[in-house]
């Protein structure tokens, strides 16, 4: 297998690792990730106060910052030999249809961030686009063609999000070639998994849809809701795969300043993973479909040619296995929920 993370094995278990978004989905689980490998010196930011984060690594300095201010840009950047900068307003469809000036500003946490970054001196800055970067005329079918690298110009992105996505590759793309500094550019593909978002208007599909499977069986509703016909076509990666393939593409030489997928090429309806969760939770329930509710473009894959030609690598871990963890993740949320226990990742902030 080919492996170009010829990087990985320069860097020491003590410099400095700098995440920001770090009490969110993505980010907290690539902070354990690290910590977990062993490194000694990671350095986590988030603007939420320090109680309201997802997850929380014990021996990781923990710094509640809100990153669209330059200064505190600077504060983050200090020593840091590597930023992973994932810190975004974002959510689901439900929040990015609804919030784009949110999502278009951004542009001042990666404006001033990769400034940070680069007058710090880091050797490698990460920064996380979104499939929502891709033309989204190629997004009109549920039968999509999978979309590749070069499928995002002419460019017509999601409003908001993915244009803002777009404009920050950019930057990293300009600071590496006026510059010189190493960038990394991942475009995620939908994210899913255990300390994920799982309610309060922010949460993607799946999390979504196991949180309702579980309500109904709690409330015993016969029905569910589902935004859209069900038509809709996705693929959604895993966490402990996205992690791993953040660490993968940071340090491969030939992917500086490169955009790459980073996703699952299983390609689903929103019906077929209803029905893969009601089969999770052992329940058939009445389909009411909301045909007025944001339900985003109408297909979207990963086409994965790129990155196995580059990392040897996919994203492998099948939707089942992962919906499993997920679905038994939530349904544990939801029973501390309902005992009085607080859970951040089900936390109602709008
Ligand atoms: P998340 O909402 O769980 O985490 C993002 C974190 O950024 C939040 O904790 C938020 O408080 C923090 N943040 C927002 N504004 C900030 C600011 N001004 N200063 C400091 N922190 C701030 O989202 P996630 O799913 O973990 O996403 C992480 C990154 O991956 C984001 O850049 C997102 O756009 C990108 N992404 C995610 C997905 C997905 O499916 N989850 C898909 C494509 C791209």
């Amino acid at each position: 297998m080919k492996n170009n993370a010829t990087a990985l094995t320069t860097r020491k278990k003590d410099d400095l690792i700098v995440v920001t978004g770090a009490g969110g989905f993505i980010a907290g689980s690539l902070v354990s990730y690290f910590h977990n490998q062993g490194f000694t010196n990671i350095r986590a930011i988030d603007k939420k106060p320090l109680p309201m984060w997802y997850q929380r690594t014990a021996g990781v300095e923990s710094l509640s910052l809100d990153l669209s201010d330059r200064e505190n840009c600077e504060r983050a950047a200090e020593g840091a030999v590597e930023v992973y900068n994932l810190a975004a307003d974002m959510g689901g469809m439900g929040f990015i249809e609804n919030f784009r000036v949110e999502c278009l500003r951004s542009i001042l946490i990666n404006t001033h961030m990769i400034e940070a970054a680069y007058n710090a001196g880091v050797d490698r800055f990460f920064f996380s686009s979104s499939a929502c970067a891709y033309n989204t005329t190629l997004q009109k079918d549920p039968n999509v063609r999978a979309l590749k690298e070069t499928d995002a110009y002419p460019a017509m992105a999601e409003r908001g999000y993915g244009w803002e996505k777009l404009v920050s590759e950019m930057f990293c793309q300009e600071y590496t070639a006026e510059r010189g500094m190493k960038t990394a550019i991942a475009r995620f593909h939908n994210v899913y998994g255990p300390n994920g978002t799982w309610d309060g208007g922010r949460e993607k599909a799946p999390a979504a849809l196991a949180r309702k499977v579980i309500e109904a069986i709690e409330t015993n509703d016969p029905n569910i809701t589902i935004w859209g016909d069900g038509s809709q076509t996705r693929s959604f990666m895993y966490i402990d795969d996205c992690v791993k393939g953040i660490d993968m593409i940071m340090h491969c030489d030939e992917l500086i300043a490169t955009p790459i997928n980073l996703g699952t090429s299983e390609l689903i309806s929103i019906n077929d993973l209803v029905s893969l969760v009601e089969d999770i939770a052992g329940v058939k329930l009445k389909r009411v479909y909301d045909l007025n509710a944001p339900r985003g473009v109408a297909g979207r894959n990963s086409d994965n040619t790129f990155i196995k030609q580059v990392l040897g690598w996919e994203p492998d871990t099948s939707l089942r296995i992962g919906m499993q963890k997920t679905y038994q993740w939530i349904k544990q949320q939801y029973a501390d929920r309902k005992a009085g226990k607080v859970t951040t990742a089900g936390y109602k902030d709008n």
